[in-house]
Order: C-alpha cells, then sequence, then structure tokens
C-alpha cells in the first residue's frame, strides 16, 4: 500500500502541525477546514513554525520552499477524493468527526485509509459507522506536532493487519515513532495524562494550591517541562474536558469525573492558550494566573 496523498480534515492546531510534519517527509497534503480562516491561519503558522526550524539549521531552506509547496487547501471535502489516507483531526466532539466521515466517505477511493487523530473517543465505534472499518484506525499525534516524537497507533476491532503496517511505515517516514494502543478510552497517554490534569484542577478549585504554586511544584518537584494547569491551557481546556468526559462515560468509574472548575472554564469560553485565556491570561506579555 503505497501512500503519497494525505488529507486532512481539520487545520486547527493539530491539523497544521500534521500537515507540516508530512509536507517536510516529501507527502503530498491536502488540508481542509470548515472554517477558511482556520486554513489561512494554518498555512501562516505552517510557515512561520518551518522558518523557525531554519533559522534553527534543522532544515534547509530549500527544504522549507519544497514543503510549504506540498500543501494545497481546500474547502470541498470531495476533493480529497483521491487521496491514499485522509487523518480527521476535527474539534473533539463525535458528532462532528461522524459527520465528516459520511460527507467523505461517498467521495473516496475504495482502498483509501480512514484515520482519527481523536485522543480519546472509540475508532472502533467511529470505524464502525463507516464503509471500511477495517482500514479505519487511530493516528494520535501529540502536541506540539513537529516537536514530539510519538505518535500512537489505535487498532480498532476490526482494523486489518495490512492498514496498522502501512501506517507503521507512514510514522516511520515521517521519522517519528510509534506506540500501539489497544481501543480503550483515551488510548495510553490521555489515559495517565488528563486525570493528572484534572486532579491538579481539583487541588486548584479545594485551594490546595494556587496556579502558580501547583505549576511550579510539578514542575520543581517532579521534573515536569510543564507543569499541568499551563499544559491544559495549551492542550485546550474544551479538548480536556471532552477527553475527561469520555474516560467518565466510557470507564463508568467516579474517578475520572471532570472537575466543575474545568467546566466553568469551558462555559465561561477560557479554553486556554487558543481563546488566550484559560489558567492564565495570554494578553500581556506575559502570562498571568487567572486564579
Ligand atoms: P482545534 O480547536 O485547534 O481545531 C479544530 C479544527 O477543526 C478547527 O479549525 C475547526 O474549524 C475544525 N472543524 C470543526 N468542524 C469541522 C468540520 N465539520 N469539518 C472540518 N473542520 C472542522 O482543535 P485541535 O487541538 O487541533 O484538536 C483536533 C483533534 O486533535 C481533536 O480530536 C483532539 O482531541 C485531537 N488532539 C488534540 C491535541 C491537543 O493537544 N490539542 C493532541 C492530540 C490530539
Amino acid at each position: 500500500m503505497d501512500i503519497q496523498h494525505v488529507g486532512i480534515v481539520g487545520a486547527g492546531q493539530m491539523g497544521n502541525g500534521i500537515a507540516h510534519v508530512f509536507a517536510l517527509a516529501g507527502f503530498d497534503v491536502l488540508l481542509t477546514d470548515v472554517s477558511a480562516e482556520a486554513m489561512s491561519k494554518a498555512l501562516s503558522l505552517i510557515d512561520k513554525n518551518l522558518e523557525r526550524q531554519v533559522g534553527k539549521g534543522v532544515i534547509s531552506a530549500e527544504q522549507k520552499t519544497e514543503a510549504m509547496a506540498r500543501i494545497k487547501t481546500t474547502t470541498t471535502l470531495a476533493d480529497l477524493g483521491q487521496t491514499d489516507l485522509v487523518i480527521e483531526a476535527a474539534t473533539e466532539r463525535e458528532t462532528i468527526k461522524q459527520a465528516i466521515f459520511e460527507d467523505l466517505l461517498p467521495h473516496l477511493k475504495p482502498t483509501t485509509i480512514l484515520a482519527s487523530n481523536t485522543s480519546s473517543i472509540s475508532i472502533t465505534r467511529l470505524g464502525s459507522r463507516t464503509d471500511r472499518p477495517e482500514k479505519f484506525i487511530g493516528f494520535h499525534f501529540m502536541n506540539p506536532v513537529p516537536v514530539m516524537q510519538l505518535v500512537e497507533l489505535i487498532r480498532g476491532i476490526a482494523t486489518d493487519e495490512e492498514t496498522f503496517q502501512a501506517c507503521h511505515t507512514v510514522v516511520e517516514k515521517l521519522g517519528k515513532t510509534s506506540a500501539t494502543a489497544e481501543d480503550f478510552p483515551a488510548f495510553i497517554v490521555n489515559r495517565i495524562l488528563m486525570p493528572m490534569i484534572n486532579e491538579a484542577i481539583y487541588t486548584l478549585y479545594e485551594g490546595v494550591g494556587s496556579v502558580e504554586s501547583i505549576d511550579t511544584s510539578m514542575k520543581l518537584g517532579a521534573n515536569h517541562p510543564m507543569g499541568p494547569l499551563e499544559l491544559a491551557d495549551f492542550i485546550g481546556l474544551d479538548t480536556c474536558l471532552a477527553i475527561m468526559n469520555v474516560l467518565h462515560d466510557g470507564l463508568a468509574d467516579t474517578k475520572y469525573r471532570p472537575c466543575p472548575l474545568l467546566t466553568k472554564y469551558v462555559e465561561a469560553g477560557w479554553l486556554g492558550r487558543k481563546t488566550q485565556r484559560g489558567f492564565y491570561d495570554y494578553r500581556g506579555e506575559k502570562p498571568v494566573p487567572t486564579r
């Protein structure tokens, strides 16, 4: 199965990073989003991030130019019809993802592998509603995609070996490392990471520590490169809440209940860095804790 042409649905923080690494590795990329603004933002962000890599001597100016030339955008899902692999990286909501697949499927070649970058939603369930559950797989990049080495590959119950191997090879071509996860809520990384972040939010909610003391404690006391609240802002508080809900519903254990303070931030539209406010306020020169 030769994969050369890759479609990406969703041009948010993950979609732009995924387009970046595929284009740099020599794949042809077609990026789409419901928001034209998200697509133009993604292109300028990719340009800026590639330029940063040129500045650091990681890639040459020529590699950057070639990578940018390999990325095309479209507002029409049907244009993804001739791609060999489609990675869906839209908002973490099952109804949105399902609607995307429904609209996309009539246009796809029978051989196209369909993948989701979901952080937590069942790959088996998403795949079962398509015409190709055996060619459906979880292709879970970490944020920021150009920097993070890992890709979690998640097999749904029906995912066939050929699909898995083809994706395994793609991860290698991207210069990344894959870890295989079984299809249970939130897979491996977020099953472990997200309850830790949720617990940090409970620690704040219960007044055990301030935003600053919680993040400092985990950075200096547990040697984490980022504090859990800073990391939550980076991931997006809506995504964190969605993952906690999937863990809570999927594993039916109260230990996964999302902290009410997390829900409150999301209801306020304070989603972290992407909206300039979350546990920190990013509107000024330096992030300022909001509690
Ligand atoms: P985001 O909010 O930055 O971007 C989501 C994008 O999807 C937006 O640009 C939005 O316009 C677009 N979108 C919404 N509905 C759409 C539709 N019907 N068709 C096309 N595009 C549509 O979110 P993100 O952080 O990039 O997350 C995207 C996916 O990646 C989610 O499934 C998330 O769980 C997963 N993920 C996120 C992280 C992270 O740290 N943020 C890490 C790994 C995986």
